[in-house]
């Protein structure tokens, strides 16, 4: 090394023993015998060196001796401007620099080239020097840029890369492409400014970056599929908030509450916050795996949005030791998602609405079930009564009681239909005929301000379902425009054939003048309960109308203007034609009846009033007495009830015409909905409960063959 006096009296000794006794030296030469190169300050007399020593190697890399570098630094403090010793000291520092470090001058040739560069690159510094940069570690497609930018750096001082870290490919010897980091410094020196560059192999990093990126990349695709937002919350020591970091979905779904922890968010319905809260904090105190829960927040108008919330709290390593040492966990984040599962809370509540639908309809049929067995006995015993004299007075209170039994009754039968799924006896329907007997029922309930048109095509096809149940529909069609109607105006009732798209189907329309529904009450009005009619409307009309029409693949269409009237249409698809002389029978009517009935009230009075429509009637209370009786009574028809104490109606009805040895026609009574009628000839059903005249008129629909 040079600098002055204290070193002139080495020269001709070997290090070893001019350093002998000085601790420092000797502990850098041993290392460098081992092969590592150290660097210290030595203090030698009055003077301060900067010391380099490292080891020599041989061809094979064995280590044969070491060299060494001493620079007075002393010497570098006072004389700061001496460009040598600048020179000496970047020496110096580029050999012990852990990044290779190449200079070069403005023409690109290598200057210098440290034991890094070396080893990065493949090439050893006496191969480097000279050559030119682009010749050795500059990749081919970035030649042009690189003298670019050293021309306009010759124009200009400046350059896009100089003094900057920068993020760029180089090649080694054997063609290898691989990522570094480069710092580049101009340095200007008497002979024009050098280049000095720190470059250092990035391979790992930048792998381990897009290693990274690719996993944020899926889990981002994740989240983006699964419309989820996430939020990182840093805590404090106390559990408060310290930094939030969100992303844009959070910010959407929660608003300005993105920032605030889970419990403190004014947004969450005030029902909901004990639960968050909860939640929360048994989280965060380690009772739960993880903080999850559901809640709704404010929306925009009235509604309710619904939010789900899962999160995690994370640890970080310092935590982990103080585990170890038996302290307390303190969490330090939480992480999490948030999601709207507004649509799916929408649908558990209607599924729990239908379900809730369904257990009310099974109690309403039961109770309608032991109310039917009632009505019909008012019913009939009226109609007994009416036989006799009355008084002004009694005749109208029979009326309102007759009116009561047949809303009463109307109801019981809505309340039997939503219990179960529709099921009737489905025969083909002749709309012009049942139309003209409905209407001639209904003209009692609508009374007399009210004025019935009736525009019935001249062919109308039949449909097919089950009779009664579309009377009834066409019935609550017609006291539904008499309510609204308000006992006054005009009520025309139309049939015809239309053709649609499904093929051929049949309209019926029932069209009032009254007052007409506004949109929102007309998009309720086919729900269950629905009714603007107070406790005097069940809301089960049009409800069991929509159920009926659509069981038989037909359609509800409801029109209605506030201020112009109503319009109901009931489409059915189209049945076989029906020859218009079918149902009038020829032969003699009906004449002995025999009456199985258990119920005390029924029997009586079926007996009763069939006495009165001029047959001969054999009221038997169970089968066993029927069978007793029906040699001997040789009856007509025989109207049986369904359900006999410990008899099924239909294998009743068996062994009674294998006992007279003939088909006897056969009229079922029951309340239950349940029964199908028997695939037997000359049988009829006739639900409870019915009007006297009613059964009169279907006992006088068989006929003695
Ligand atoms: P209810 O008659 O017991 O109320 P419905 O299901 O038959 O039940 O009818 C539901 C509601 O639909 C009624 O309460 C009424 O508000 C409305 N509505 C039905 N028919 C008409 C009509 N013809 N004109 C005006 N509103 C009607
Ligand atoms: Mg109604």
């Amino acid at each position: 090394g040079g600098g002055r006096t204290p070193w002139r009296g080495w020269r001709g000794r070997s290090v070893a023993a001019a350093t002998a006794g000085m601790p420092d030296f000797e502990e850098m030469t041993r290392q460098a015998r081992q092969g590592r190169r150290s660097n210290r300050e030595v203090t030698c007399g009055p003077a301060t060196y900067q010391v380099t020593v490292g080891p020599r190697f041989d061809e094979g890399g064995e280590v044969v001796g070491t060299t060494g570098c001493a620079i007075d630094v002393s010497e570098l403090r006072s004389l700061k401007t001496d460009l040598a010793v600048r020179q000496e000291q970047l020496r110096l520092l580029v050999d012990t620099a852990l990044d290779a470090v190449i200079t070069c001058d403005i023409n690109s040739v290598i200057l210098e080239w440290n034991n890094e560069a070396a080893g990065l690159f493949g090439w050893t510094r006496e191969e480097a020097v000279g050559r030119k940069l682009f010749e050795t570690i500059i990749p081919e497609d970035l030649r042009a840029a690189h003298l670019a930018g050293m021309r306009r750096f010759l124009e200009v001082e400046e350059g896009p890369v100089l003094g900057r870290r920068i993020e760029i490919e180089a090649v080694d010897r054997s063609g290898r492409r691989f990522p570094i980091e480069l710092g580049i410094n101009p340095i200007p020196t008497s002979h024009g400014p050098v280049f000095s560059a720190f470059l250092r192999d990035i391979t790992e990093r930048v792998d381990q970056e897009q290693r990274l990126i690719g996993s944020e990349y899926r889990l981002r695709g994740a989240l983006d599929a699964m419309e989820a937002g996430t939020w990182d919350y840093r805590l404090g020591p106390d559990g408060s908030l310290i930094e939030a970091t969100v992303d844009d979905r959070v910010r959407e779904l929660l608003e300005d509450d993105a920032d605030v922890l889970p419990p403190g968010r004014d947004s969450i319905l005030e029902v909901d916050r004990a639960s968050v809260a909860d939640a929360w904090n048994a989280h965060l105190e380690g009772l739960t795996p993880r903080f999850s829960v559901e809640y709704r927040i404010h929306g925009d108008s009235e509604d309710v949005r619904w939010r789900r919330e899962l999160g995690m709290c994370v640890f970080d390593a310092t935590d982990t030791e103080q585990e170890f040492a038996g302290q307390v966990r303190q969490p330090f984040r939480v992480i999490g998602v948030v999601t709207d599962v507004t649509p799916s809370k929408a649908m558990e509540s209607s599924l729990q609405d239908a379900r809730k639908l369904e257990v009310a309809g099974q109690i309403a049929s039961q109770f309608a079930h032991d109310l039917n067995n009632v009505l019909t006995a008012i019913s009939g015993h009226i109609s007994l009564l009416e036989l006799d004299k009355l008084s002004e007075r009694a005749r109208g209170s029979v009326e309102v009681i007759k009116d009561a039994v047949a809303r009463g009754g109307a109801l019981t039968r809505n309340m039997l239909q939503m219990g179960r799924p529709v099921r009737g006896r489905r025969s083909e329907v002749d709309v012009p005929r049942l139309l003209e007997h409905t209407l001639r029922l209904s003209r009692a309930i609508l009374g007399q301000d009210i004025h019935l048109d009736t525009r019935i095509a001249d062919y109308v096809p039949c449909v097919y379902l089950d009779e009664n149940q579309l009377q009834q529909a066409i019935l609550n069609l017609l006291i539904n425009a008499r309510d609204a109607m308000a006992g006054k105006g005009t009520i025309t009732v139309s049939a015809e054939e239309m053709d649609s798209t499904e093929g051929s189907m049949v309209l019926i329309e029932v069209v009032d003048d009254g007052p007409g529904m506004s949109p929102e009450v007309l998009s309720k009005v086919t729900r269950p309960f629905f009714t603007t009619k107070g406790s005097k409307g069940t809301g089960l009309g049009l409800a069991t109308i929509d159920r009926l029409v659509k069981s038989e693949e037909g359609r509800l269409e409801i029109k209605s203007v506030l201020g112009s009237g109503t319009r109901v249409g009931i489409v059915l698809p189209a049945g076989r034609v029906v020859s218009s002389t079918g149902g009038v029978s020829e032969s003699d009517p009906i004449r002995r009846v025999m009456v199985v009935e258990d119920h005390p009230l029924l029997r009586p009075m079926l007996t009763e009033a069939l006495a009165n429509a001029g047959c001969a009637t054999q009221p038997c209370p169970d089968g066993e007495s029927a069978l007793r009786e029906v040699d001997d009574f040789e009856p007509d028809l025989v109207v049986l009830d369904v359900n006999l104490p410990g008899q099924s109606g239909d294998l009743l009805a068996l062994s009674i015409r294998r006992k007279i040895g003939r088909d006897v026609p056969v009229l079922f009574v029951t309340g239950n909905q349940d029964f199908e009628l028997p695939d037997l000839p000359a049988v009829d059903l006739i639900q409870k409960p019915f009007e006297l005249l009613d059964f009169i008129r279907r006992v006088n629909d068989f006929s003695i063959e």
